[in-house]
């Protein structure tokens, strides 16, 4: 199913135009991820290389900006977008018998290629479900971590920052938690500039990714404040435009801290009360502040609340969420299913969702639609094609009016599933 792409992802995809900023000498070159450059007399330094598919696409658009060599790539974390498409860089390194640039990253961004080598196939799996609706079937592996440009300067352990310097221009790395747990950015004083990596990603925050480990709530609210203390006048962000003025910077950093910050410790304020994770969601949902919801940087475009209340659970709870000892070694869902369908008949079920959808309670209906769909034998192929095709237009409703492109496309993709069974299963129809 094709999504629509919104403008918030298609800056988040990197289609805006490259821009110079500061003294003319900085440039954020667009993609998935963004690059930012900085031009000194003695060379480049790059922070972040984008998506390997993308890698010619940014170097052609800094080569026509500057001829000076590559001396330092830095990796904002070891995502797949921000630090495989190293290869034309090093090429014309190479070619041109330039010496070999340092790369920077944090040492769990060399434990992240690593666990990207043992899952890979699972990697590409849940991507191909992640992005779904802007990936063809028939495209490469975008994942594959196989071959990596591997970091000559690592950040340590807890050890927050490191320091250089390159044609008199200094350039500060910190190292903080967030998105991820390999996180870095730079801080270069005298351009007054923030390369953030996916620390802001022009959304909410993708904290809470239903595909993804665990993300860092509280410590990404710092790494927010730590960056608004810089008093930045540019912020390069991971993905989407470049944020200009020290005001805007500053106003950015502080709603983003500020809506980490409440997200963690509303939830934590819940679980010590005692509360289940059902609750803790809903009561959540219902005291979610206005300012945050009219904030133009939190919009749920990519990531979006609702995930950011399962991150913080998670990050001190286990799996057992529902208090309820009947989830804790639970049924298959097709044998509890077969069962309701003894108490009442399919097309009991199937009316009763249909009356539930045609009232918008699009999500009671699809709960009940279940039954159906994982109760009935295959041999009653009509009443399973009827069920599957209210699902899928139920789905399909839900896609339209919703607005994080995660949830979209985990949607979306189980529709497109969906509808491919329902093709086979027409075959026996006939
Ligand atoms: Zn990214």
């Amino acid at each position: 199913m094709v999504r629509k792409t919104t403008d918030g992802m298609s800056a988040w995809f990197g289609m805006f135009p490259l821009s110079t900023f500061g003294d003319g000498r900085c440039y954020i070159v667009p993609g998935m991820g963004n690059t930012g450059v900085f031009e000194t007399d003695e060379g480049l330094v790059i922070f972040d290389v984008p998506i390997k598919q993308y890698a010619h696409k940014t170097f052609n658009q800094i080569r026509q900006l500057t001829n000076k060599p590559v001396k330092y790539i830095i990796y904002s974390h070891g995502h797949f977008d921000h630090a495989f498409g190293y290869g034309p860089f090093i090429e014309e390194i190479k070619k041109k018998g330039w010496d070999m640039p340092e790369v920077i990253a944090h040492e769990n961004c060399i434990k992240r290629f690593e666990k990207y080598r043992t899952l890979d196939k699972y990697h590409d799996w849940i991507n191909k479900q992640q992005f779904a609706s802007v990936r063809g079937k028939e495209q490469e592996s975008l994942v594959s971590a196989h071959e990596t440009l591997d970091p000559t300067i690592i950040l340590r352990g807890n050890e927050d920052s490191y320091s250089f310097k390159l044609g008199k221009v200094d350039f500060e790395i910190y190292h903080d938690k967030g998105e991820t747990d390999d996180s870095i950015w730079l801080w270069v004083p005298e351009k007054k500039a923030i390369c953030s990596g996916d620390l802001m990603v022009s959304s909410f925050p993708n904290i809470g990714n239903p595909y993804k480990v665990q993300r860092y709530p509280k410590d990404w609210a710092i790494a927010m404040e730590r960056m608004r203390d810089k008093n930045a006048e540019y912020l390069v962000p991971g993905h989407g435009r470049l944020i200009e003025g020290k005001e805007k910077v500053k106003d950015i950093l502080s709603i983003t801290a500020e809506a980490m910050n409440f997200v963690h410790d509303e939830v934590v304020k819940r679980l010590n009360e005692g509360k289940w994770f059902e609750q803790i969601y809903y009561e959540m949902l219902e005291i979610f502040p206005e300012k945050f919801k009219k904030h133009d940087i939190l919009r749920p475009i990519y990531g979006c609340y609702r995930f950011a209340i399962h991150a913080t659970y998670r990050l001190y709870h286990g799996w057992y969420n529902s208090g309820n000892p009947t989830d804790l070694f639970p049924a298959k869902t097709d044998d509890i299913a077969r069962e309701f369908l003894k108490l009442n008949s399919e097309e009991k079920y199937l009316e009763h969702a249909k009356k539930l959808f045609s009232e918008g309670k699009r999500q009671l209906a699809l709960h009940v639609l279940d039954i159906v769909v994982k109760g009935t034998d295959e041999k009653n192929v009509e009443t399973l094609v009827e069920a599957l095709k209210l699902k899928v237009k139920i789905l399909k409703e839900k896609v339209k009016n919703e607005p994080s492109f995660i949830a979209g496309n985990i949607i979306g993709n189980a529709a497109y599933q969906i509808k491919e069974r329902l093709k086979e299963l027409k075959k026996n129809l006939n």
